[in-house]
């Protein structure tokens, strides 16, 4: 019987997901859980009932991992948002019980990946995609290849004196353009007693806000959550100068539960990034959405497995 089926598997600190893929990077059945406290269990247990349907048809497994990993050892080195994950040797563990191929690479590299094959990224030659959600994430397309690189844009430094982040350095773009951020930011206002409609949302428990209720109350004319998202949006654009100017890649694509609030946080990006790159850089690049989405990382990593283990 023809091997026509990886398993991708998107392993992140709130869910983790698992896909059944054919050679054509389409997705034929999902399942997803919490990652809690047991992530290798729920791993295998996802892994199980993708095996249940489609056994013999399996040519690997492809794991997107939320973390800074060595591809080679297949060892999760560190993984701040699944600290279960940190110093796993992930690629033998799932090697021993499935008797397979499988291959690893850092989430937003498959997502970059996912992109590239089946999605927004299959027309360019380079492309660099930015993960906008809790963190920012990276992966870079050059000359139609994913670089295997560690591509964690969130944390190229964009403030010589700025904040502290979780990395060790300070003035990370993560710290400011991200969802995290941009809570923060929101709530650091509001405790400073500047008015929003905020205020109202969770019975005056401002604590309780996401990113979304930001986005929805900019919406409504909001001056606090335009100002914010903006902001945000502003240090965005900085960082995608920095990769234009570096790379000059054709396209920036951008994903993740940010992409909600395109019109204020990701205008504002673009707007900054057209004033910092350099024109003739600037003047070829695209800066335009992922069109998978969610899928990205598990069709990337399945990608992955068709391409190294047929
Ligand atoms: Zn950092």
């Amino acid at each position: 019987m023809a091997k026509n089926y990886a398993i991708g598997v998107d392993i992140g600190g709130t869910n983790i997901r698992a896909a059944l893929i054919n050679s054509s990077g389409e997705v034929e059945s999902k399942a997803k859980e919490s990652t809690g406290s047991k992530p290798v269990a729920v791993i295998h247990k996802l892994i199980d009932s993708m095996y249940s349907k489609h056994s013999k048809q399996i040519c690997g497994i492809g794991l997107a991992v939320a973390g800074i990993i060595d591809r080679d050892e297949g060892i999760v080195l560190r993984s701040p948002n699944i600290s279960r994950l940190t110093g796993v040797n992930l690629e033998s563990e799932i090697k021993s019980r499935y008797k397979t191929c499988v291959v690893m690479e850092n989430d937003a590299n498959a997502a970059a990946y996912g992109e590239k094959c089946a999605g927004a990224g299959r027309d360019f030659k380079s492309f660099v995609i930015f993960t906008l959600g809790t963190g920012i994430g990276g992966g870079i397309v050059m000359n139609n290849k994913l670089l295997s690189v560690a591509a964690e844009v969130g944390h190229m430094s964009i403030n010589a004196n700025g904040q502290q982040c979780a990395c060790g350095n300070v003035g990370c773009l993560e710290s400011y353009a991200s969802a995290s951020a941009i809570i923060g930011n929101a709530v650091s206002e509001i405790e400073k007693g500047s008015s929003s409609i905020l205020r109202n949302l969770y019975n005056g428990n401002f604590y309780k806000l996401n990113a979304e209720d930001i986005y929805k109350a900019a919406l409504e004319g909001d001056p606090l959550s335009r100002t914010v998202l903006r902001e945000a949006g502003k240090s965005l654009g900085i960082g995608i100068a920095n990769l234009i100017n570096i790379l000059s890649p054709d396209a920036i694509i951008l994903t993740g539960g940010l992409l909600g609030a395109w019109n204020i946080y990701v205008d504002s990006a673009i707007q900054e990034a057209s004033k910092r790159a350099l024109k003739e850089l600037y003047n070829k690049v695209k800066i335009i959405p992922s069109s998978l989405g969610d899928n990205a990382g598990i069709i990337g990593a399945a990608k992955l497995v068709f391409e190294e283990c047929a």
